[in-house]
């Protein structure tokens, strides 16, 4: 999938003012291509645990709509933690959606990866992501 540098840097930035706590966000475009990221709030009480507000997840999809676009996937941060998704991440996942993990530590570059979820839900599929 295309991710535009901006897009990355901006996630980039959004998992490191999170840290030590994980963010979450919605990524918007076409398919192939993201666009655009809307960071969303994470309800989840619990560290290394994700939780999309279900409102900014539906807010997201209005103006992806509005502006001709769609809601393609989802991304969050695992703060001190490799760019792989954990079990609880497969758990929760859905077909069809790109999921964008970025890795962050302090004092380190980030990783950033992508996946997309099994037909069959069984595992992940590691993506490739291009800068343009
Ligand atoms: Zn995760």
């Amino acid at each position: 999938v295309i991710l535009p540098r901006a897009v990355r840097d901006a996630l980039v930035a959004h998992a490191r003012d999170a840290a030590p706590g994980e963010c979450c966000g919605v990524l918007v475009g076409s398919a192939g291509a993201i666009v655009s990221a809307v960071p969303a709030r994470n309800l989840s009480g619990q560290p290394s645990r994700f939780l999309i507000d279900p409102e900014d997840h539906i807010q997201a999809r209005r103006a992806a709509r509005a502006a001709g676009r769609d809601v393609v996937g989802f991304y969050h941060s695992h703060p001190d933690h490799p760019a792989r998704p954990s079990q609880y991440d497969l758990d929760h996942a859905w077909p069809t959606f790109a999921y964008i993990i970025v890795a962050v530590a302090s004092g380190k570059s980030e990783a950033m990866t992508v996946w997309y979820l099994k037909e069959d839900r069984s595992a992940f599929d590691e993506g490739e992501l291009n800068g343009n």
